[in-house]
């Protein structure tokens, strides 16, 4: 497992500004300056593209309309995201399909090992949908994906899971898997939790999961995202950094949110970069380990060099 380094500096990702959405989820007009910049497809997009159709996986890249999947893509790195493509949740900022869900893919964890494998990938990232409908809300394929995809590649893993809110013991039966990095995304501020996320999710549930995967493993690297521009104050972001760090979490990622499709959720604001460099810089001074804060960061974005806390190399 990982071992840690001894005096692990903070580190501020500045906004990252070269890269576009291949097909924008606002109309360019509308998006800010430092939204609207251009990057041609790398060597590598195809080949990724390819390879996951080819394995026929789901990824979070295409299916949250990722602004970086042009530069992830190129770059030979996905999120791969199991147990469907469609969710139980009806989060009003996520463009993922809602509604009846799909069997499980019981060859899933060896077709993500495979792709994984194939992709050269150091650090692999898993997500999912959430699946309120399985006993275990998909715990335990989790567990075999991170199994598989380490005894294929030995890559450090990340899981970026749902809350498993109500699901007794899925957190445990993940954790047994040891996964290096647990991400579970905090998204907003606890007064538009409802409206950001669906009823069925609970800000005080999102702090103990994130406490709680550190309790099972305390080699774990734990991490969470907010995403600005939903209608948060100032305050209400820096109480939410307070309670994260009280709880343990290690890694921090702050982006803009970009409205998806026209039914999910407006922008309220676009948040200037300097502003994304200023919370950064407070929320590393309140003690997480590594903040990545711009823009366009997202939770699995640069998520190897994030992990790059000792062990990987
Ligand atoms: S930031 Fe994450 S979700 Fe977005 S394209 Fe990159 S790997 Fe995929």
């Amino acid at each position: 497992m990982s071992g840690e380094s001894p005096s692990p500096s903070p580190v501020v990702v500045l906004p990252i500004l070269s890269v576009v959405e291949p097909s924008p989820p606002m109309p360019s007009r509308r998006l800010p300056p430092w939204l609207r910049q251009n990057l041609a497809p790398g060597g590598g997009h195809a080949e990724t593209a390819d390879l996951i159709a080819e394995l026929k996986l789901e990824t979070v890249c295409s299916s949250a309309k990722c602004p970086n999947r042009l530069e992830c893509w190129s770059q030979r790195t996905a999120t791969f995201m199991i147990l469907g493509n469609v969710c139980t949740r009806p989060c009003g900022f996520c463009s993922v399909p809602k509604g009846k869900t799909e069997e499980l893919e019981l060859d899933e964890p060896e077709r993500v090992a495979e792709a994984a494998r194939r992709l050269g990938l150091k650090h692999v990232v898993i997500t999912s949908v959430t699946r309120d409908d399985l006993a275990d809300g998909g715990a335990e394929h989790f567990r075999q994906t991170v199994d598989a995809v380490r005894a294929a590649t030995g890559a450090t893993i990340e899981v970026l899971v749902p809350d498993f809110i109500g699901k007794e013991g899925a957190l445990e039966r993940l954790m047994e898997s040891k996964p290096d990095v647990f991400n579970h995304n905090t998204e907003t501020v606890p007064r538009l939790y409802r409206t950001v996320r669906g009823r069925k999710s609970v800000y005080a549930w999102t702090l103990r999961l994130l406490a709680d995967a550190k309790r099972l493993s305390s080699e774990v690297k734990t991490k969470s995202g907010l995403m600005l521009g939903l209608g948060e104050t100032r305050d209400e972001l820096l109480d939410v950094f307070a309670d994260l760090v009280d709880h343990g979490v290690d890694y921090l990622t702050l982006g803009q949110y970009l409205q998806p499709t026209l039914d999910a959720l407006p922008v309220e604001r676009y948040v200037p970069p300097e502003e994304f460099v200023e919370f950064g810089e407070i929320a590393t001074s309140m003690g997480f380990r590594k903040v990545a804060s711009g823009p366009l960061v997202r939770s699995s974005y640069h998520a190897r060099d994030m992990a790059e806390d000792g062990r990987v190399s």
